[in-house]
């Protein structure tokens, strides 16, 4: 990753997950939840890549997410709901005739 000034940047995760310019002048900070869905969140990274393989490999029931992820019941099925969302959005144009089936 460079930042717009063309300089390498570096990765920071924790308490604020963001790419920095390591360029001292420059200093560039793009941070990573900024307009996403998890702007507002404090989920970590870590768990979210952890929920997202989960869900692709249909691990991602109430009482999977309560035991690995620390999850609760509606929480769980904000995710499930989510991530259904993002592929209907993706991957199902209107008029193409492909169907998903969920
Ligand atoms: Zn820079």
């Amino acid at each position: 990753m460079v930042c717009s000034g063309g300089h390498a940047m570096s990765l920071s995760l924790g308490i604020k997950d963001r790419w920095r310019c390591c360029k001292k002048g420059c200093m560039k900070t793009v941070y990573l939840r900024k307009n996403t869905y998890l702007e507002n969140s404090k989920i970590s990274f870590s768990t979210i890549v952890l929920f997202i393989y989960s869900w692709v490999n249909e691990y991602t029931s109430i009482k999977f997410c309560e035991k690995e992820l620390e999850n609760d019941h509606s929480t769980t099925v904000d995710w499930n709901n989510y991530m259904r969302g993002c592929i209907i959005k993706q991957y199902i144009a209107p008029g193409t005739g492909f169907q998903l089936n969920i």
